[in-house]
C-alpha cells in the first residue's frame, strides 16, 4: 500500500472536508507502485479553481496555471500541484486543447491523461483507481497510450517524445500500437515548441534506458535533430570501428554518466561525421575534421532548441576537443587545463572513455590506455606545490605588477601571461618572490615601465 506523506495527507483532508473529492494522481500513483519514492505529489479534485483558492487561503499559491485548473501549494513538505479534474475538448494546434472544461468526475479526468501507467489515481480508502490496465502496464513495462494512439498523438504531438521520455526513465518498452503510432505520426513535432522538444529530449537522454530508445525510436529523434540522420546505416568502413555511426552513438550516450551536458554530448559528438567523411585509396574511411565541423553544427542545434547558452557552450567544448589524442605528460596536460580549465578536463576524460566503449577490443584497450595515462598526467599536474592553471591562480596579481612600475592598462596583463606562459612551460615556479623576480625581467626587457615617473 502506498504511504502518503503527512503534509499532502493535510490538503487531501482540507479538500475533502468542503465536500470534494480529491486524490493523489499521476506520476506519484506510478511512482508509488513501483516502491519508488515520488519526486512530487500531484492531487486531482472536484473543486473548482476558486474553491481551491478559498480552501487554502491560509497557504502560500502559485496561481499561474489557474486557467488549466492548477493551483500550486507552497507546504513545509514542498510544492503540491493540485488540479482541478478536467476532460479536454477538441484539439486543433496539436498541443493546446481548445477548451478545458471542469468536470466533477475523476473518471473524465484519468481519459485525458497520457499513458495507462500515468492514469491511475489513489482513492480515500487506499485502493488504486485503474481504468486503463495501467497496474498491468507497469507489471509488464509496458508506455501505451489512453485510448486510440492516432487520436492522442494528433490532440498533443509533445505525447510522441513522452512516450520516449518515460520508456528511457522506466526503462520500460512502448506498446507496439503505441510504438507504430508515434513513429508514423512524428512529423507532428513540428508543431510544438522547440524548448518544450528540448526539455523532453534531456529527459529521454539522462534516462537509464536512453541508448536503446535512441536505437528504437531513431526516426523519432531525427525528426528533431535531422542533422543526426545520416548517421544511421553509415558503414565507417574503418577498423577502428565495429558499429555504423548512430549505433555507436548510441552506445556512446549510454557509456557516459547520466548528466545532461555530457549525455548531450555524447549524443551530438560525431554529429560532423558525415560531412567529413572520405575514403583513402585503401578504401579505409576518415573523419578528419569532423570534430570542429560537428561542434559547429552542435552550436546551431543547441541554439535552435533554445537550449541554454550554458550547457550549449560546455556541450560545444567538449565536442570540439573530443577526438584529439590525449595529452601524456604533465606539461601537455597542464596546457589542456589553462585552456580549459582543470573541471572541463575532468568531465572531457569520461568523454573520451565513453567514447572508446564499443570498438574493437584491441582498438578499445590502446584507447583506454593512453585515457589512463593521460589522467595520470593531469593528477601529476596538479600534485605541484601551487598548480596554475590560469592567470587567476598565478602567486602574483595586477597590484603587484603596478607596484613594480608598469602603469595600469593593457600592459599589465600583458606581464601577467608571460608569467603563466614561464609557469606553464615550467622554467617559472609559481612562487611570490620567483614570480616578481621574472616580472622585473619582463618589464626591464619589453620597456614597460612607466614613462612619467
Ligand atoms: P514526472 O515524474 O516526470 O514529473 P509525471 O507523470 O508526474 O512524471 P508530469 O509531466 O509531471 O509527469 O505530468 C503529470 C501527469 O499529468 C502525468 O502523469 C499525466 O497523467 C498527465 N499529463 C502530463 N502531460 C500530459 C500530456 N501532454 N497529455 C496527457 N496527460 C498529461
Ligand atoms: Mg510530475
Amino acid at each position: 500500500m502506498l504511504s502518503i506523506p503527512p503534509y499532502v495527507n493535510t490538503l487531501l483532508t482540507a479538500l475533502r472536508r468542503a465536500g470534494y473529492d480529491a486524490c493523489p494522481v499521476g506520476g506519484c500513483v506510478r511512482d508509488g507502485l513501483m516502491g519508488r519514492t515520488p519526486a512530487d505529489w500531484d492531487l486531482g479534485t472536484a473543486a473548482p479553481p476558486e474553491r481551491m483558492r478559498q480552501i487554502f487561503a491560509g497557504y502560500r499559491l502559485i496561481e499561474t496555471g489557474l486557467r488549466h485548473g492548477t493551483v500550486t501549494v507552497l507546504t513545509e513538505g514542498g510544492p503540491v500541484e493540485i488540479t482541478a479534474f478536467r476532460s479536454d475538448g477538441a484539439y486543433h494546434d496539436g498541443r493546446h486543447p481548445d477548451r478545458v472544461a471542469f468536470v466533477p468526475t475523476l473518471e473524465e479526468d484519468l481519459a485525458r491523461r497520457d499513458f495507462t501507467v500515468n492514469a491511475m489515481a489513489l482513492a480515500p480508502d487506499g485502493t488504486v483507481v485503474d481504468l486503463y490496465g495501467g497496474r498491468e502496464d507497469l507489471a509488464a513495462g509496458l508506455i501505451r497510450c489512453v485510448g486510440e494512439p492516432d487520436r492522442r498523438f494528433g490532440e498533443d504531438a509533445l505525447r510522441i517524445l513522452r512516450a520516449l521520455r518515460f520508456a528511457s526513465r522506466l526503462d520500460f518498452a512502448i506498446e507496439e500500437k503505441t510504438a507504430r503510432s508515434a513513429v508514423e505520426n512524428r512529423a507532428l513535432l513540428g508543431k510544438i515548441s522547440r524548448e518544450r522538444v528540448f526539455a523532453e529530449l534531456t529527459g529521454i537522454l539522462t534516462g537509464p534506458g536512453a541508448g536503446r530508445v535512441l536505437r528504437q525510436y531513431g526516426d523519432v529523434i531525427f525528426q528533431v535533430i535531422p542533422e543526426l540522420a545520416p548517421q544511421a546505416g553509415f558503414d565507417q568502413k574503418n577498423p577502428n570501428h565495429i558499429h555504423d555511426i548512430w549505433t555507436h552513438t548510441t552506445m556512446a550516450v549510454d557509456a557516459v554518466e547520466p548528466d545532461p551536458v555530457l549525455r548531450l554530448t555524447m549524443l551530438l559528438h560525431d554529429v560532423g561525421k558525415p560531412a567529413a567523411y572520405f575514403t583513402d585509396e585503401a578504401g579505409c574511411g576518415h573523419f578528419y575534421g569532423h570534430a570542429r565541423i560537428g561542434a559547429q553544427m552542435a552550436d546551431d542545434i543547441l541554439r535552435r532548441l533554445r537550449c541554454s547558452g550554458e550547457i550549449r557552450r560546455q556541450v560545444v567544448t567538449f565536442i570540439t576537443w573530443h577526438d584529439i589524442e590525449p595529452p601524456r605528460t604533465k606539461k601537455a596536460m597542464g596546457r589542456l587545463a589553462s585552456k580549459l580549465g582543470v573541471d572541463t578536463v575532468r568531465r572531457l576524460i569520461q568523454c573520451w572513455r565513453a567514447d572508446s566503449d564499443d570498438r574493437a577490443r584491441d582498438v578499445r584497450e590502446r584507447n583506454l590506455a593512453v585515457i589512463a595515462r593521460s589522467e595520470e598526467a593531469l593528477e601529476e599536474a596538479l600534485a605541484g606545490p601551487a598548480p596554475c592553471f590560469s592567470v587567476k591562480s598565478l602567486a602574483v596579481d595586477g597590484r603587484d605588477i603596478m607596484a613594480l612600475g608598469v602603469p595600469e592598462g593593457p600592459a599589465v596583463g600583458r606581464v601577467l601571461k608571460a608569467l603563466f606562459g614561464r609557469v606553464l612551460d615550467g622554467g617559472v615556479a609559481n612562487e611570490r618572490q620567483t614570480l616578481l623576480a621574472a616580472a622585473r625581467d619582463i618589464i626591464e626587457d619589453c620597456n614597460l615601465h612607466r614613462t612619467d615617473v
